[in-house]
């Protein structure tokens, strides 16, 4: 995955679907939000001026030649329940404060988006039926699947075939960084999740966890090849130059984005 630039913006670039799609995942930088949200906060979720995060946001827009209100995010709440956008001219701010953490759509021209600082940010691509999902998974989506069940969404609603989804995973904090608790290995032993594959023990009752190595796996249990799936590897929390990360920052801290958007059609 490349850092390219679109206007001001800088973001990573996954190979996505080539020309029918626009997508990428933010960094921090050029945006107009102050210390500690310093600068392209996209997080309506944070302390951080809305003023500033509406005009990072139309800054994003602007950047891939769309508008604000072709922007579309949700209310993440650690959950799985998806947004389904399966027909045109939505007034797409009244999904703002929808619950659900992951939003799939075939519909062109809407900038479909995840806000993150920890949490591994997924970017769905069918391009050959056109549709295309972004999923936010943190520990709790990771154990209920959000992953395999934005790729069934896809499927069952779409009609896609997952051996033509192609998946991008996005930066997040790495197994360097991210120590979780006996309560987290119970839950992921619980989902079925092979925990010893994805963990490094690091004392009595504390593992390094690789959240986005999870994803990968649950992404391709749900049908697609491993080369279907790209990873950034990049952690968050060791790259503070480039990215968010609540823990690194104590919770005090902005959101990058995954966004993912379908050209519309010629
Ligand atoms: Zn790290």
């Amino acid at each position: 995955m490349e850092m390219q630039k679109a206007g001001k913006i800088q973001f990573l670039k996954p190979r996505l679907g080539g020309t029918t799609a626009v997508a990428g995942f933010t960094t921090r930088h050029e945006g107009v939000s102050r210390p500690p949200y310093n600068s392209l906060n996209l997080g309506s979720n944070t302390l951080d001026s809305p003023h500033n995060v509406e005009g990072n946001r139309s800054l994003l827009a602007r950047s891939f030649g769309t508008t604000l209100d072709r922007v579309l995010t949700v209310t993440q709440v650690h959950g799985t329940d998806l947004l389904v956008i399966d027909s045109p001219n939505q007034e797409l701010s009244h999904f703002l404060k929808l619950e659900c953490d992951g939003i799939v759509t075939n519909q062109p021209g809407i900038m479909i988006a995840v806000c993150v600082a920890d949490c591994v940010p997924i970017l769905l691509h069918d391009p050959v039926k056109g549709v295309v999902a972004a999923l936010h998974a943190g520990w709790q989506g990771t154990v209920g699947n959000i992953a395999g069940k934005g790729v069934e969404a896809m499927t069952k609603m779409f009609d896609c075939n997952p051996k033509e989804i192609l998946a991008a995973i996005g930066p997040s904090i790495g197994r360097c960084c991210y120590e979780v608790d006996a309560p987290v290995r119970d839950a992921f032993q619980k989902a079925g999740i092979p925990w010893d594959l994805f963990t490094t023990a690091n004392g009595e009752g504390k593992w390094q966890l690789d959240l986005a190595a999870v994803n990968r796996k649950l992404l391709t249990d749900a049908g697609l090849a491993d080369g279907q799936v790209q990873s950034t590897e990049l952690c968050v929390c060791c790259n503070q130059e480039l990215f968010f990360s609540y823990r690194r920052d104590d919770g005090d801290t902005g959101r990058q984005a995954g966004f993912i958007m379908l050209e519309a059609q010629q």
